[in-house]
C-alpha cells in the first residue's frame, strides 16, 4: 500500500482505454483516494459507469480545464472534501483534426493557440488551482510523447505543444521544489485511445511501434500507470523535472 492515506486528482479519464484510467487503477490499487475530473457532463456519466463497474469509490467532478471558474470551483470542492491534495495527474490534450495531418507549416493561428491552450497551458493553470491544497508537498505528473523531441510525421502542432509541456514541467519543478512538490512527465509510447485516433495514420504508427520497440510490444496503460505510481509515491522522492519514457524502448531508435 504505497499510497495509503494519500489523496489526489486525476484529470483526463474519458473511458477504460484512457491513459488516465491506467494511472487511476495503479494509484487506487496502492490505497490512494481519488477525485477524477471530466471535461463534460457526457464524459462524467461514462466515467461514473466505469467507476461503478469496477466497484470503486472515486468522486467525479466536471472541469473543463480551459474554463477558469469551473476549475476553481471543482478544485475548491475537492480540496474541502479531502482537506489536502497530495498529487495531481494531467492527462489531457487536444488539437483540431486538420492540424494532425498534412504539413506543420499549414497550422493555423487558431489551431496553434487551441492546441497550446488545452494541451500545455492547462498544466500550469491546473497546478495553480491545486497548489493552495498541496500543503504537505506532493507529486504532479503530465503525459507527453516522443513527438516533443523528434519529428513524428502527422503529430505536427501537438509535437510543439508537448515540447512546451516538457519545458513547463522543468520550470514548474524549479518553482515548486521549495514546497517539496515534484513535477515530472511520462512520455508514453503510442496507445490506442480516443485522443490518439485523431492523429492521421495512427494505426500504422501503432503497428510500426510494436515491430520496432526493443521490448517487442506496444505500451499498455497499466505500464504507464505503474510508472505514475512510482513517481507519485515515496519511491520517486528524489526525482523532479524529469521526462521518463514508458514506450518499451522505442525512443532509443533513430527514425
Ligand atoms: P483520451 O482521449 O483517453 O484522454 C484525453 C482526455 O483529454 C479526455 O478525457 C478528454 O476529455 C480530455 N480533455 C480534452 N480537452 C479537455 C479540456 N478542455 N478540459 C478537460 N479535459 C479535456 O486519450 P489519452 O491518449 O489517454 O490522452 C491522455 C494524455 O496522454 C494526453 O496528454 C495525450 O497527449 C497523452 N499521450 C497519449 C499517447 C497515446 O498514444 N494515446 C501517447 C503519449 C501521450
Amino acid at each position: 500500500m504505497l499510497l495509503e492515506g494519500k489523496k489526489g486528482v486525476i484529470v483526463g479519464v474519458a473511458n477504460k482505454r484512457s491513459i488516465a484510467w491506467g494511472i487511476a487503477k495503479s494509484l487506487s490499487r496502492e490505497g490512494a483516494t481519488l477525485a477524477l475530473t471530466c471535461q463534460t457532463e457526457k464524459v462524467k456519466k461514462k466515467v461514473e459507469a466505469l467507476v461503478e463497474s469496477e466497484n470503486l469509490q472515486h468522486s467525479i467532478h466536471i472541469c473543463d480545464a480551459t474554463n477558469p471558474s469551473q476549475m476553481k470551483e471543482s478544485f475548491n470542492k475537492i480540496g474541502e472534501d479531502f482537506g489536502n491534495i497530495d498529487f495531481l495527474t494531467h492527462s489531457i490534450a487536444f488539437a483540431q483534426k486538420e492540424d494532425l495531418d498534412g504539413s506543420f507549416v499549414d497550422t493555423s493561428e487558431d489551431g496553434f493557440d487551441l492546441a497550446m491552450k488545452v494541451s500545455t497551458y492547462t498544466l500550469t493553470s491546473l497546478t495553480r488551482a491545486a497548489l493552495p491544497w498541496m500543503k504537505n508537498g506532493g507529486s504532479i505528473i503530465a503525459l507527453s510523447y516522443l513527438g516533443a523531441e523528434k519529428v513524428i510525421p502527422g503529430y505536427n502542432v501537438m509535437g510543439v505543444a508537448k515540447a512546451a509541456l516538457e519545458a513547463s514541467v522543468r520550470y514548474l519543478a524549479f518553482d515548486l521544489g521549495k514546497k517539496n512538490i515534484r513535477v515530472n512527465a511520462i512520455s508514453a509510447g503510442p496507445v490506442n485511445t480516443l485522443a490518439a485516433r485523431g492523429i492521421a495514420h495512427f494505426t500504422d504508427m501503432l503497428k510500426a511501434a510494436q515491430n520496432r520497440a526493443p521490448l517487442g510490444r506496444n505500451t499498455t496503460i497499466e505500464e504507464v500507470g505503474d510508472t505514475a505510481l512510482y513517481l507519485t509515491s515515496e519511491l520517486g522522492r528524489g526525482v523532479t523535472g524529469e521526462v521518463i519514457h514508458v514506450d518499451n524502448g522505442l525512443h532509443l531508435l533513430a527514425q
